[in-house]
Parts: structure tokens; C-alpha cells; sequence
């Protein structure tokens, strides 16, 4: 199969009128597991991380680390394990999620501005591939305690390109006001500090500009400072093995739009870095996770409101998919039965906030009470950031594999959250 054909692999289409993921009919899950509950099609994340690998076929041993934030389920990260991929955590509880699905420590690179000691430390003591120190104080610290406890910690330094990735103010990441890295004009002089820790491998330089990037040229811009940098760095001496170049790569979340394929990326990455001759580190999150995932849910009802579209009220809700609320997020919104005919309905879930609404006005598949329908492309950013708000439960996880199906997180109901609190005594 060739690799363009392969990324656009379709996990979730309709036969005989009926939605299936791979080969299982959606309402067979939701008939086992309840709604709403996320699926996942093992194929397609297969399809898509062979489809990034490829992408950069050019490029010599790339090293990729699937961003664990954007799908931290175990069954998820087992599958990118298996595909060779290594994992981009942020926090302890996600080093210790790589670890568990058994992706090597030496496949694992640790980002994040807020490395706390204790995190700092896990790293240190799991053996993990890389820090990407995000800023002077974090390096000191990092040397400190790898000292202390007789490790040398294999280092990268995260600088702040200052380029708009021209993505969502929330998930852009690359620009001087955002927290993220050192700035570049203080990079060399940092990597100078750093670099004469004893208890510090630092190896190289890392760069991640944001999320949801509909357009390479922010990423080419960065990319093109960094190798600038790196040949500064070389130039005052340093030996520069490592390269992270991040993630970002975005998706379609509709279905009209173009986005850069990852053959396109991989043309680019290797025409900005010919000749840094580096090991190039990579981080994708969404690329990989999002068109993998669905949202399955089930319409509760239907309530008319004044002389507009009726608001269409599902049992899914923010807590369970926060990319809506969160940052306007569109997904496409289709039935699992459609019966041919559309309408114009406010998609809205049952939490007791405005915030709550999918999508305003939006044409889509008409849906009464009871059935069945999906939030597309909600594999990555889904589940990973669901809460309980409102006393709701956990939202299960099902992984699809052909025709046979498991789920991978089991919905956790408000009675055992609740389990974990406490009245005090002196409130008896
Ligand atoms: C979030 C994040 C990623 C993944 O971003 P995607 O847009 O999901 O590819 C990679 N690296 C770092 C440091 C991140 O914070």
C-alpha cells in the first residue's frame, strides 16, 4: 500500500446505512459499553503512524516520540510502542503511563515547563533518553539533583523561536509571551551555562511552536532558527547530536478542509536540516491520534426553543469533549443510522453551563430521541481531557480492532468518584 493511500485509510464509514468502526457497527458498542464512550480504530493509528514514519523516509533514523498528552491510554501507547514509536511525556503520571505500556526509557523524552523535583528525579531514576530543559533555573536544578543522586541526564535545550504558529492563542506555544523555552537570542549563552555542568549530557536543541498548525511555513521558520542556532552552538565549541523539532502537524476536523500531508512536512524538514547532521527527534500528538477516535453518543432529546433550530441534547458533554468549549473547536457531527435527511439543530450536552454546546446552527444529520451519532476526529485531545464536572462519570474508552472490540478504560461512574472524598470528623 503506498503511504498516501495508507494515512488516508478510513476506520469509520457506513455499510448498509449503518456507521462501523472497522468492522464492528457502532451501535454493538454502544449497546455493551453505554454511551458516551470514545472508539478507537487500532488500524488507523496504525495507518496514520506509519503514514508520519514514511513522511520522513528521507531523513536518516528519525527518532519519534508519540505525545503521550494527546492519547495517554495504555492500549494506545502499547500500539504506538509496537510502530517503534517512543513517548513525549509532560508529567510523572505520564512517564509512568510509557513505562507501563512498555515503551523503553531511552525512547522517552520528558518536556514540560513545570518539572517538579520529584519528576525531575523519576526521570532520572527510570534512565529516561531525554529532558528538554525548558528553561536556565530548570537546568541547574536538573544538574543538581542528577549529581546528588549519581546520574548524568541526557539533555536537550528548548528554545522559544518567537514564531506565530498562527493556531489558537491557547495551543500556540512558540512565541516570546508564551512560557515556553529560552528565548533564542539567550540560547547560546544558557547552553554555555549548562553545558559546563558536569551531571548534564546536553546534546542538543529542541523546538515545539504549537498545536493544530494548519501551514508549514511556521514550522519551517522555526525550524530554519533553529539550525541557525545549532550552528552557532557548534561555532562556540559545543557538540550538537540531537535536534527536536516538536510536534504540531494538524489535522482536517472538517471535512472541507486541506491540510499539509506528511509527505509534505517530511519534503520540508529534510530540505530546512540538510546537512545539520543531527539525530532529528519528533513529538506528533494529533496527527497520529486524532482521525483514530469518535466520540459514540446518544441523543437524549430534542427541545424546541422559540422559532430557531431545535437544540439537539446529547448524553455527551464537555466534561467528556472539551475542544468545543475549550477553544471553539469544530467537529463534524454525523448519525450512526442516518436516514437521509438533514437539518439545522444547536448540538448541545446536558452540563448546566452555555459553554456546553458542540456546535451552534450546524447542518447536519437530522437525529431524534435515542439515536445514535459521533463527534468526529476525537481521538487525540479527547478522552485525556475529560473531567467530572457536574458529577459526571468518567467516559469509557473502546480500542476497535477488525471485527473484535475491548474496552481499554472503563467508565468510571460519580459513586466511585465520590468514594475517594472525605467528610472530616469534625464536620460529623
Ligand atoms: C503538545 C505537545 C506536542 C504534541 O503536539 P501535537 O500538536 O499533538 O502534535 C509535542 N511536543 C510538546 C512539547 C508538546 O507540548
Amino acid at each position: 500500500m503506498r503511504a498516501a493511500k495508507r494515512g488516508a485509510m478510513k476506520a469509520f464509514t457506513y455499510r448498509d446505512g449503518v456507521m462501523h468502526a472497522e468492522d464492528v457497527p457502532l451501535p454493538a458498542i454502544a449497546e455493551a459499553v453505554g454511551t458516551p464512550v470514545y472508539v478507537y480504530s487500532l488500524a488507523k493509528l496504525v495507518a496514520k503512524a506509519r503514514d508520519f514514519r514514511e513522511g520522513l523516509s528521507a531523513l536518516e533514523k528519525p527518532h519519534l516520540a508519540f505525545a503521550v498528552k494527546s492519547n495517554p491510554n495504555l492500549a494506545v501507547l502499547r500500539v504506538l510502542g509496537r510502530e517503534g514509536y517512543g513517548a513525549d511525556v509532560v508529567s510523572g503520571g505520564e512517564l509512568t503511563r510509557a513505562l507501563a505500556a512498555g515503551i523503553p526509557p531511552e525512547e522517552i523524552v520528558f518536556s514540560g515547563v513545570g518539572k517538579t523535583h520529584a519528576e525531575l528525579l523519576q526521570g532520572l531514576e527510570a534512565g529516561i533518553g531525554q529532558f528538554n530543559i525548558e528553561s536556565e533555573e530548570e537546568g541547574y536544578e536538573l544538574a543538581l539533583l542528577a549529581k546528588r543522586h549519581g546520574y548524568r541526564a541526557r539533555c536537550a535545550l528548548r528554545v522559544n523561536p518567537d514564531v506565530d504558529a498562527r493556531t489558537h492563542a491557547k495551543i500556540s506555544t512558540g512565541k516570546s509571551k508564551n512560557k515556553f523555552g529560552v528565548p533564542l537570542d539567550r540560547a547560546g549563552a544558557i547552553f554555555a551555562a549548562l553545558a559546563g555542568e558536569e551531571a548534564l549530557e546536553l546534546r542538543g536543541v529542541a523546538v515545539h511552536i504549537g498545536s493544530q498548525l494548519a501551514e508549514l511555513e511556521p514550522l519551517e521558520t522555526a525550524f530554519t532558527k533553529l539550525g541557525a542556532l545549532i550552528a552557532e552552538l557548534r561555532a562556540a565549541g559545543h557538540t550538537i547530536t540531537h535536534a527536536d523539532l516538536g510536534g504540531g502537524l494538524g489535522v482536517s476536523y472538517r471535512h472541507d478542509e486541506n491540510f499539509p500531508t506528511a509527505a509534505e512536512y517530511g519534503e520540508m524538514v529534510a530540505r530546512v536540516t540538510a546537512g545539520w547532521d543531527v539525530r532529528l527527534m519528533f513529538e506528533p500528538g494529533r496527527f497520529i491520534a486524532a482521525e483514530a477516535g469518535v466520540l459514540l453518543t446518544r441523543v437524549i432529546r430534542k427541545k424546541r426553543s422559540g422559532n430557531g433550530p431545535p437544540f439537539v441534547v446529547v448524553d455527551a458533554a464537555m466534561n467528556d469533549l472539551a475542544r468545543p468549549a475549550l477553544y471553539g473547536a469544530w467537529h463534524e457531527f454525523e448519525a450512526v443510522a442516518p436516514t437521509g435527511e438533514r437539518a439545522t439543530a444547536h448540538i448541545v450536552g446536558p452540563i448546566c453551563e452555555t459553554g456546553d454546546t458542540f456546535a451552534m446552527d450546524r447542518e447536519c444529520d437530522a437525529l431524534e430521541a435515542g439515536e445514535l451519532a459521533v463527534f468526529r476526529t476525537a481521538g487525540a485531545y479527547g478522552a485525556t481531557m475529560a473531567s467530572s464536572y457536574n458529577s459526571r462519570g468518567f467516559v469509557a474508552e473502546v480500542l476497535v480492532d477488525g471485527e473484535r472490540f475491548a474496552v481499554v478504560a472503563d467508565r468510571i461512574a460519580p459513586g466511585a468518584i465520590m468514594d475517594a472524598e472525605r467528610v472530616p470528623d469534625w464536620l460529623a
